[in-house]
Formats: C-alpha cells, structure tokens, sequence
C-alpha cells in the first residue's frame, strides 16, 4: 500500500488544496494520504491563525474522500513541524511501503532549504504541483505531477475575502465556508459591514467605499483622529448611494430631517443625509462624529470638526479616483486639510457653476470660512 502525505498550515484549507491533492492521490493510485496540518508556534502565531482544533476540523470537512485521513501528528508532537520528523515516524510505522510527499511549486522553491531535505528525499518520493497555470516547473529531484490543471488559490486569498464581508463558498465549499461562519473566523470588526456594503452596493462603489476607509485611517494617522472611527466612517460614507432615490428619501424621513429648497433641488445630496439616517436609525449609532462625518461628506460645511474634514477630503483623494488633479489632491491632503478641502470645494463648486446647477450654501459657507480664517491653520 503506497502512502501520500500532503502537509500545509491549511488555514484555511481550500479548493485548490482538494484539487492538488485528489490529483496526487489519482496519479500514484494512493489508498491512503495524510492531510497534516503543520503545528505553529505560539511565537509565530498570527491573530489570524485559526486554533490547530478548528484547522483540523475544517480539514475534516474538506477532505472528505475515503482515502484521506486528517492526522494530528504534527499538533500533537508540538514544537517546529519538521517533515523530516514526521517521515520518520511514518517510516517506522510502514517500514516496506512507499511514500510520495506532496508539495506545492512554491514549497519545492525553498525545499533545499527545508531541515535535513536530503534525508527528506531518501525517506520519500517528493511530487511537486504547480500552482500557477501554465507555468513550468523546475523539478529539483522532485516528480512532477503532469498535466496538473491548478486552481490558483491561496488561504491569505480566503481570509482576506472573508475578512472582506465575501462569499467563500466557492473558494472552500460549503462546509468549510459554514464553518468559518459559524466560529467568526478571519473576521475583523468591520467584516459585519464590509458585508452589509456588500448588499447595498454596487462593485464600484463597494470599492471607493474600501478605498476611502483607507485614506480616511491615513488622514487619522496623519492629523491626530482616532484612525478606526474614521476608518469606520470611510467605510460607511455611501451607504446609502446605490439606494434608489425613493429609499433615500423615505431613510431622510426616517431620520425625521426636512429637506431644504436646496437640498429638495438636488438629489445627488440625498446619499449623505440618508447615509446619517440609516447609520442612526437602522444601525443604532449615536456617535455624532461620526454622524456627521458622513452627513456633511458631500457638501461640507462651516465648522467642521476634524473627522468631518478627513471624510470629506478622504473620499476625494482615495485610490480609486482618477479625475485630473487627484495627484494634486493627495499631495495637499498630506500637507494640510484645509488646502485640500479648498481645492475640493473649488473644483465642485465650478463644475456646479459650469453646469449651472445649484450650489449647496454648506459648501459656500464652507469655502468662505476657510479662506477667511486661513486654510494653512
Ligand atoms: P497561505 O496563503 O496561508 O500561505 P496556502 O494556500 O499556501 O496558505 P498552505 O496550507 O500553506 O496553503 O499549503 C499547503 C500546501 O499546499 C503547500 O505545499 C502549498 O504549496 C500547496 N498549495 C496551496 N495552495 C495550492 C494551490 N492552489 N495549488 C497547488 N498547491 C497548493
């Protein structure tokens, strides 16, 4: 009986783990593999890191072929998970069988490197997989598994989508994606809206709304603001942008706030109140900092505290802009919010008057104050 052995730190395991290794165990006509999930120090533990118990679990879950066995082996032995210990512990148990230790292309780069490889390879046969696709493979003594069609996935690529509010399933199959789910793993605070923005949404405002985040936790740094209340604010500013009008109004009366002749004249300006009601009504903030960050994100307005002015000049500088002069901006941004607020409002402000379309007299009460008070402050 010829033995396989696939090692990873599997966390999570994923579909292009499942697909690697029913392939290796097809192509050497292997009864019997063992999934090991590696055992990781403390000290080398990320927060991301799922407990070896879960790992083990969520393997459990995705290997699920007769001829896998999920061994806890390197887990239970504790310490640096050394293949060469492990081979030499299956060697004792299976004197006369062969063995294939299966890795991926990017593990056989480093394999030279590995503690004792050269017993490694005495002890076993090393078959080697490509991850990527298309791409040739340098054996390096190992046996190629040939005509290996990869899914190109990794487990930072689960978390980060995970964390990212998004749907798993097609990555590690229902299963694992139920089981994630259900312990919370790979999340962080803002996952539950990241997923909520995810629903309200387009892709292309789901995506300015993340990279506003991030300029707005920048600008925090910067400026001396709480970094994760305007990360935070960053990240729900457009809440309710792809809502219909009808919903942005209705969200308004909710919030109990009355349009004004100006505001009631221009519906671009509905997302920002309606944003602040849904985020008061519906979420139950009462932060009115935070509030009002994503109130006045759109007009601006005389007398903004420093989350307000971050927002605002957040979402004109983040990554995913590309009007002329965002190099302009996020140089300004840097050096002084002012500056850039007034850059900001003056470039609205003429595209408004250009087009003559009404002008919020937030945003004129805005522009004045700043050059009246000195936008260098
Ligand atoms: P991470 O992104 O956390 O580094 P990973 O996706 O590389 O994780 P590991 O658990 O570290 O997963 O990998 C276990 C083994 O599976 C390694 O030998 C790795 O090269 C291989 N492997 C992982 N993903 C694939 C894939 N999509 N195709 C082929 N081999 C893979």
């Amino acid at each position: 009986m010829a033995i396989g052995v696939f090692g990873g730190t599997f966390n999570p395991p994923h579909l292009g783990h499942l697909r690697l290794v029913r392939a290796f165990a097809d192509r050497f006509a292997l009864d019997r593999v063992l999934i090991i999930p590696t055992f990781v120090p403390p000290h080398k533990a990320s927060p991301d890191l799922a407990q070896a118990e879960m790992r083990i679990q969520m393997c459990g879950l995705l290997f699920d072929d007769p001829r896998f066995e999920i061994s806890d082996m390197e887990i239970r032995r504790g310490g640096k998970s050394y293949t060469v210990d492990t081979l030499e512990t299956l060697r004792a148990q299976y004197p006369d069988e062969p063995v294939y230790l299966l890795v991926g292309s990017d593990m056989l780069e480093s394999f030279d490197t590995w503690y004792r490889a050269g017993d490694i390879r005495r002890m076993c046969t090393v078959v080697a997989a490509v991850r990527e696709k298309g791409k040739a493979l340098d054996a390096n003594g190992a046996v190629l598994l040939e005509n290996y069609d990869p899914i190109e996935l990794s487990s930072t690529a689960v978390r980060e989508k995970v964390r990212a509010g998004e749907d798993v399933k097609p990555l590690v199959g229902d299963a694992v994606a139920a089981f994630i789910a259900q312990h919370g793993l790979y999340t962080d605070a803002y996952t539950p809206y990241r997923r909520l923005l995810r629903e309200k949404l387009g892709d292309y405002r789901l995506r300015h709304s993340f990279c506003v985040a991030d300029s707005a936790r920048e600008l925090a740094g910067l400026y001396g603001a709480d970094p994760e209340q305007a990360y935070l604010a960053g990240l729900l500013h457009d809440v309710m942008k792809d809502s219909p009008r009808e919903a942005q109004l209705a969200m308004i009366a909710q919030g109990g706030a009355e349009l004004t002749a100006a505001e009631r004249c221009n519906p671009k300006l509905w997302h920002a109140m309606a944003g602040e009601a849904f985020l008061r009504t519906v979420l139950g903030f009462d932060d009115e900092t935070l509030l009002n960050s994503v109130r006045y994100h759109t007009t601006g307005r005389a007398g903004m505290c420093l989350l307000e002015k971050i927002i605002y000049v957040a979402d004109y500088m983040s990554a995913d802009r590309v009007y002329d002069g965002v190099d302009r901006m996020r140089r300004l941004a840097r050096q002084s919010l002012e500056s850039a607020m007034l850059f900001g409002l003056s470039f609205t402000i003429s595209q408004l008057a250009q087009n003559e379309q009404p002008i919020h007299p937030d945003s004129v009460a805005c522009y004045n104050e700043i050059l009246e008070t000195g936008k260098d402050r």
